[in-house]
């Protein structure tokens, strides 16, 4: 997709001090805001996962670039909240993000491992809730950074893991943990998320049972 012109969906506006301004949707792999002033018109990128969002969503996150631009710092407004929270924009947005992301295989079953079946060890433990998985997606990826083994992508609600780990040799409790600690990004509040790995998030990971042994494993997988 190309860029779009959405100027005229978020006009008339209130949104002082510039004497202009120009908002275009760009595709972006994530959501994505910015702005350049040039000349006093003040040009807004927003990502085009927002097409379809109401005119008023679009209006007050321009609203809140405005007061980035003045303030320093960028405030998503709560109606752009809700918007990116729902079902309807995760389920309809994800096959896009999927599609940018390049990596992702779309499987959950790898050559040895099927990373549903650790999502069910996981639930069937105790360990993790329905709630936690609710529309979400999983799946390999081709590659990823050496020492990452696994990522979640909160807006989307993905998880994705480290073809790595799609190993005989793995024991599934290491997969198992690292599956679990992608899913508790899930269950976290992604809205207040400065500090992902927070104490609340450590203590729900030693609740795993080979926790210790799962990270020794980890730490020394390349050795
Ligand atoms: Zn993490």
């Amino acid at each position: 997709m190309k860029a779009v012109d959405v100027t005229d969906r978020v006009y008339p506006n209130d949104m002082d001090p510039f004497d202009s301004y120009r908002i275009t949707l760009k595709p972006h792999a994530h959501l994505h805001y910015s702005y350049a002033i040039r000349e006093g018109c003040m040009n807004i990128e927003l990502s085009d996962y927002l097409l379809d969002a109401p005119d008023a969503v679009l209006r007050d996150t321009c609203k809140a670039v405005v007061s980035w631009a003045v303030r320093g710092k960028f405030r998503a407004p709560q109606s752009l909240i809700d918007f990116i929270h729902s079902d309807k924009f995760i389920v309809g947005k994800r096959p896009l993000y999927l599609e940018r992301s390049r990596t992702v295989t779309m499987d959950q079953q790898g050559q040895f491992k099927n990373i549903l079946d650790s999502v069910e060890r996981l639930r069937e433990s105790g360990l993790i809730f329905d709630d936690d998985i609710r529309n979400s997606f999983f799946s390999w990826v081709e590659h990823m950074a050496k020492y990452k083994f696994g990522q979640c992508n909160q807006l989307f609600r993905v998880v994705t893991v480290n073809p790595v780990l799609d190993s005989e040799e793995v024991p599934d409790f290491v997969l198992d943990y690292v599956v679990y600690h992608e899913i508790l990004h899930l269950r976290q509040d992604s809205t207040k998320n400065r500090r992902p790995h927070n104490a609340q998030f450590k203590s729900w990971e030693h609740q795993f049972p080979m926790y210790e042994q799962a990270e020794f494993y980890l730490r020394n997988f390349y050795r």
